[in-house]
């Protein structure tokens, strides 16, 4: 998306060649028409996929999700929850990510309630880095016999291996921006 790449070189800051600070327009201060315009494509790109539910994890992805599930007519959407320790319920579907920004791991679960066996779901996320937030996701569909449809991220890092591996899952990637790398701390699409 040109428009997105137009906005990471305007207002992304790039540090150590390694992590890109969107504060301004999608992980603090937040571009609504921007993030309308990469549901819009993300619609496109999965229009022959059947969808029941979106997923995402807190807290970046929620506003994303929001969107999505506004072009597919008001989908239900959740959002997995980050919790601090971990948490011992029987009611709640649980997995272990590492965090690409903060460098540990974190407890996420989804409630039994809101994922179902046999829904077709589509994972959306800010950012597809190594993909351990991805593959956490999709560790917890297929515990709930949930159907992983499709990835979708705002801004892919491709140098950091995710979408490979997803892609080896079997499951189809889109991202509105694929950065090949950084040089000198600026992006190259
Ligand atoms: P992964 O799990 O694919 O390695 O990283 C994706 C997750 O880490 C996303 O949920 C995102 O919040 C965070 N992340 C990874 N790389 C970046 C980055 O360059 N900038 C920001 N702001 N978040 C990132």
């Amino acid at each position: 998306m040109k428009l997105l790449e137009d906005k990471i070189l305007k207002e992304g800051i790039v540090i150590n060649n390694n992590i890109l600070k969107v504060d301004h327009f999608l992980n603090h201060q937040i571009d609504t028409k921007l993030i309308d315009a990469f549901a819009e494509e993300v619609k496109n790109y999965f229009k022959d996929i059947s969808v029941d539910k979106i997923l995402t994890i807190e807290a970046s992805g929620i506003a994303i999700a929001y969107a999505v599930s506004e072009k597919y007519g008001h989908l239900p959407f959740v959002f997995a929850r980050k919790n601090k320790s971990s948490i011992i319920d029987e009611n709640v579907y649980k997995t272990e990510i590492k965090s690409f920004t903060q460098n540990k791991i974190t407890n996420v679960t989804v409630a039994k309630n809101f994922l179902r066996k046999g829904e077709r779901i589509l994972i959306v996320d800010d950012f597809l880095a190594e993909g351990n937030a991805a593959m956490g996701l999709i560790d917890i569909c297929q515990q709930a016999g949930a159907i992983v449809v499709g990835f979708a991220d705002m801004i892919e890092k491709e140098f950091q291996g995710g979408k490979k591996r997803l892609i080896e899952k079997g499951v189809k990637v889109f991202s509105g921006a694929v950065i090949k790398a950084f040089k000198d701390n600026k992006p190259i699409f």
